[in-house]
């Protein structure tokens, strides 16, 4: 692609990012998470020069409420990933970090020891935008990260609204952390929660092991009864404690086993080439409705039509048809 040209200082940037360097990933990603016009060309390219050498990580998304223990389980499940020898980054998709400024993972103390290990990478949500925004900022981030040579990128959202969908939308498993006593019954969980799980794990285990069963026996039996994603995958429902570091390393055995299954099948493959074309649509949608709504005969029609389709003095359908076809002279 002739117009992905990477100037020089970003060629430095590629190669600091492919070696591994942390200082040259941290800034890729910045140029990534940029809304800058200019620097959104520039990550395209740096993206574009990245590709061939992505694709080889793990992608896992975590979901659970707060308070579940994502932050606990990221910093023992990430600590046992380095001690087999692996790179792990962890990213987050928090959609209210946009609206307080804050994140989920911007908070210091949390992760303190994954913070502080060589072979982690750690990046807060970035702020700016819609869950759109955020979203595509994260696939792009997740990109640089395996570039940089992850074995292992785990994704993480708080367990409210949409961003469970848009997170298993970008990883090869997802993972939902549930609270043994959050409420008895399964009906706390959404069940659409439940459809996206490909593991759960009942934390703080060790609080209760009794109550931990007790829910994980009704989780087996309400997901036995779910239409399962992949005919070679039944989620499993595993127990742990993540202040303790007990049941860490039988996740990561389940993971691993979920990767070789559907690895054998074809589905991750397929999964992956479905996640890539679903992102291009999204791109190309969000696009032509920012072209649309840019375009100068659009937006000085704009508030005349909508304010007519408003008063009913026009009907939605004329509108949407009439202020569509001024976009004909844009192409
Ligand atoms: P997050 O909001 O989902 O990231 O949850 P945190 O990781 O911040 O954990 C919330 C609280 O639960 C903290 O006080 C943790 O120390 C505690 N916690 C996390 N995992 C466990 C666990 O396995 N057992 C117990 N007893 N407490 C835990």
């Amino acid at each position: 692609m002739a117009e992905l040209g990477l100037i020089p200082a970003d060629r430095d940037l590629v190669e600091g990012v492919v070696a591994g360097r942390r200082r040259a990933l941290a800034k890729a990603i910045t140029l990534v998470e940029s809304t800058r016009a200019d620097h959104r060309e520039r990550a395209a390219a740096l993206l574009d020069a990245l590709l061939p050498h992505t694709g080889r990580s793990l992608r896992i998304g975590l979901t659970g409420v707060p308070g579940a223990g994502k932050s606990t389980f990221i910093e023992a499940f990430g600590l046992h990933l380095i001690e087999q020898g692996l790179k792990v980054a962890v990213l987050a998709v928090d959609p209210s970090s946009s609206k307080s400024g804050g994140s989920i993972l911007g908070d210091k103390t949390r992760m303190e020891r994954l913070c502080q290990a060589e072979a982690a990478f750690i990046r807060p949500s970035p702020s700016a935008g819609t869950l759109g925004g955020v979203a595509e900022k994260t696939r792009e981030a997740l990109l640089v990260c395996e570039a940089a040579g992850h074995d292992v990128v785990i994704v993480e959202t708080v367990g409210v609204g949409q961003s469970e969908t848009v997170v298993a939308g970008m990883t090869d498993v997802f993972v939902l952390l549930q609270l043994p006593n959050a409420g008895d019954d399964l009906q706390a969980i959404k069940k659409g929660i439940m459809e996206l799980a490909d593991v759960v794990i009942y934390n703080k285990a060790d609080l209760d092991a009794t109550a931990a069963e007790r829910a994980a026996m009704q989780m087996r039996s309400a997901l036995s009864l779910l239409h399962p994603a992949s005919p070679n995958w039944q989620p499993p429902v595993l127990r742990a404690s993540a202040l303790r570091g007990e049941g860490i390393a039988a996740v990561w055995r389940t993971l691993q086993e979920y990767r070789d299954t559907l690895t054998a099948s074809g589905e991750l493959a397929e999964k992956r080439r479905r996640q890539s074309l679903d992102w291009m649509w999204q791109l190309i949608d969000a696009g032509l409705r920012h072209r649309f709504r840019e375009h100068p005969a659009v937006k000085s029609a704009l508030p005349q039509t909508t304010a007519a389709v408003a008063d009913g003095g026009m009907t939605p359908t004329v509108a949407a048809h009439r202020m569509l076809n001024l976009m004909n002279r844009f192409f």
